[in-house]
C-alpha cells in the first residue's frame, strides 16, 4: 500500500472504503459544537451501536409483558439465551460453536479457567505471562498460585522485552518455553498486549508450549474483534476475553469463554460448578439430581442463569461483524488504517516521541502506543482540547486506536496533523 500525506488521498480512501456506511450505525461523542469526537479509545469502550436500545428494551418489554413465561416465551427465549450468541462469538474467535459461552466477565472466566486448567504440582506449577501484564491479569494469577499454597514469586515467570526495545521477541518467548517448560503448569498470554499494542504469534507460542507439556491459555481482551484468531486450528486449550471493548457491546458487557474441544467434551475435568453448567435435561429437577451431570461443552463452565439485559447488546454487536463479513474484510480496512497512521507519523520531523508498537502488519493490531519524551501529561490534554479520544498509561504512553467499524482515514489524518502541530 502506498500512502500520501495529502488531504485529499485520506479522503479518497473514505470514499472507496466498502465498510464506510458502517460508522452511521454507531452513536458518535461529540464535543460543544456537536462535532464527532475523533475517537480511537474502541480498545477501551467500543462505541454503542445505534440497534443496542431497542434490542435492550425488547427484553424489558418481554419482562413486563410475560413475567416468568418469558424464560420460554421471550422473543428470544431467556431460558437459552446464552446459545444466540454463541456462533457469532465463535465465528469471532475462529472455535467450533460448542467451544464457546458468552458469561461473565473476563477476570472471572479467567478464575474459572484457571480452576480447572492450572493444577500445579510440586515439579510443574510455574506460571509463564508477559510483561508488562493488564493488572487484573496479574492479580488473578498470583491469587491462584497463592491458592494452590505457592509463592508467586517462584512460581510466575515474566517474558520481558529486552533492555531498550519495547516488544517481546517470539525467540525469547520460545527460549524460556524452552528453558523452563518441564516446571512451567500453564503458559497465559495476551493476543494483543494491551499496552504496546504487540500482536502474538499464538499458534507459535501454542505449539512451543505444548511440546514442553504446559497447558496455554490466552487472553484475548484486546485481540477479539481486532484482529483474526483460529483458536481450534491453533490447539489453543482456554482463552477468555471482554466485549465491551473492539466488541462494542457496552460497559461491562458479558464476556466470553473458550475451551477446546478436547476438554470441552471431558466430562471429568475438576471446575467450579454451577446449575446452569448442567446437563439441561436433568437441571430443572433441582434437589432430586444433587450430582451435577457437566454438559459436554464450554457451557459446562457456566455458573448462573445469564443476565439477560447485559447480553441484549452482545447480539446486535454480533450482528455487525456478520454483516460486515467477518474479520477478514475488517482486519483489511485495520491494516490500513494503522498502517497509514504509522506512515503519517513517520513524516513528523520531531524525535519527541516513538511510536513503541511493532511495525510488522503481522505483529501489531488497531492499535499505535506512542512512547512521549517530553511532558507526555501536556500532550495528551492538548490532544483532548483538539478533539481527540485517545487514552494515556503511566508514565509516558499515549494509545490510539483506529478502528475499522467506525474511524475514518480522514480522522487518522486529522489527528497526525494535530499531534504535529502540538507536540
Ligand atoms: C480490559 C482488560 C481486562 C479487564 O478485565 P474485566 O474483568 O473485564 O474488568 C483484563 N485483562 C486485560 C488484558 C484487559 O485488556
Amino acid at each position: 500500500m502506498t500512502y500520501s500525506a495529502e488531504e485529499d488521498f485520506a479522503r479518497q480512501m473514505d470514499r472507496q472504503d466498502s465498510l464506510g456506511h458502517f460508522r452511521g450505525r454507531f452513536f458518535l461523542p461529540c464535543n460543544r459544537a456537536g462535532e464527532p469526537l475523533i475517537y480511537f479509545v474502541g480498545n477501551s469502550l467500543g462505541l454503542m451501536p445505534k440497534t443496542s436500545r431497542a434490542a435492550v428494551e425488547q427484553e424489558l418489554d418481554d419482562w413486563a409483558r410475560l413475567g416468568v413465561d418469558g424464560h420460554f416465551d421471550a422473543a428470544t427465549p431467556w431460558y437459552s439465551y446464552h446459545e444466540s450468541v454463541r456462533e457469532p462469538a465463535a465465528r469471532l474467535v475462529g472455535a467450533q460453536p460448542h467451544e464457546v459461552v458468552c458469561m461473565n466477565s473476563l477476570t472471572v472466566n479467567l478464575h474459572l479457567l484457571m480452576a480447572t486448567f492450572y493444577r500445579p504440582t510440586r515439579s510443574r506449577h510455574k506460571i509463564l505471562m508477559e510483561e508488562p501484564a493488564f493488572p487484573s491479569d496479574t492479580y488473578a494469577i498470583k491469587s491462584q498460585i497463592a491458592q494452590h499454597g505457592f509463592q508467586p514469586n517462584e512460581s510466575l515467570i515474566l517474558a520481558r522485552p529486552r533492555e531498550g526495545e519495547f516488544a517481546i521477541r517470539q525467540e525469547e518467548i520460545e527460549a524460556l518455553i524452552e528453558r523452563e517448560g518441564e516446571q512451567i503448569a500453564l503458559v497465559l498470554f495476551a493476543g494483543v498486549n494491551f499496552f504496546t499494542g504487540q500482536l502474538f504469534d499464538l499458534e507459535k507460542i501454542t505449539a512451543a508450549a505444548q511440546k514442553r507439556g504446559c497447558i496455554v491459555g490466552i487472553d484475548l481482551a484486546h485481540a477479539v474483534g481486532n484482529v483474526p484468531l483460529r483458536l481450534h486450528d491453533w490447539n489453543v486449550d482456554f482463552a477468555v476475553w471482554c466485549s465491551y471493548k473492539y466488541l462494542n457491546a457496552g460497559p461491562g458487557a458479558v464476556a466470553g469463554a473458550f475451551v477446546h474441544e478436547r476438554h470441552a467434551r471431558n466430562r471429568e475435568l475438576p471446575r467450579l460448578a454451577g446449575w446452569w453448567g448442567n446437563d439441561p435435561a436433568t437441571r430443572f429437577r433441582m434437589q432430586l439430581e444433587p450430582e451435577f451431570v457437566p454438559v459436554a461443552s464450554a457451557d459446562a463452565w457456566q455458573l448462573s442463569n445469564p443476565p439477560i439485559l447485559a447480553m441484549a447488546p452482545l447480539g446486535t454487536s454480533f450482528a455487525i461483524f456478520d454483516e460486515a463479513g467477518g474479520m477478514e474484510p475488517l482486519r483489511a480496512k485495520s491494516l490500513q488504517l494503522t498502517g497509514y497512521l504509522c506512515f503519517l507519523l513517520d513524516q513528523i520531523p520531531s524525535r519527541l516521541f516513538t511510536v513503541i508498537t511493532p511495525r510488522p502488519p503481522n505483529e501489531h493490531g488497531s492499535q499505535l502506543s506512542i512512547l512521549a519524551h517530553e511532558r507526555p501529561k501536556d500532550l495528551f490534554t492538548k490532544l483532548e482540547a483538539a478533539g481527540v479520544k485517545a487514552d494515556f498509561r503511566e508514565p509516558n504512553v499515549i494509545r490510539v486506536a483506529p478502528t475499522a467499524l467506525y474511524n475514518t482515514f480522514h480522522e487518522v489524518w486529522r489527528f497526525a496533523r494535530i499531534l504535529a502541530e502540538h507536540q
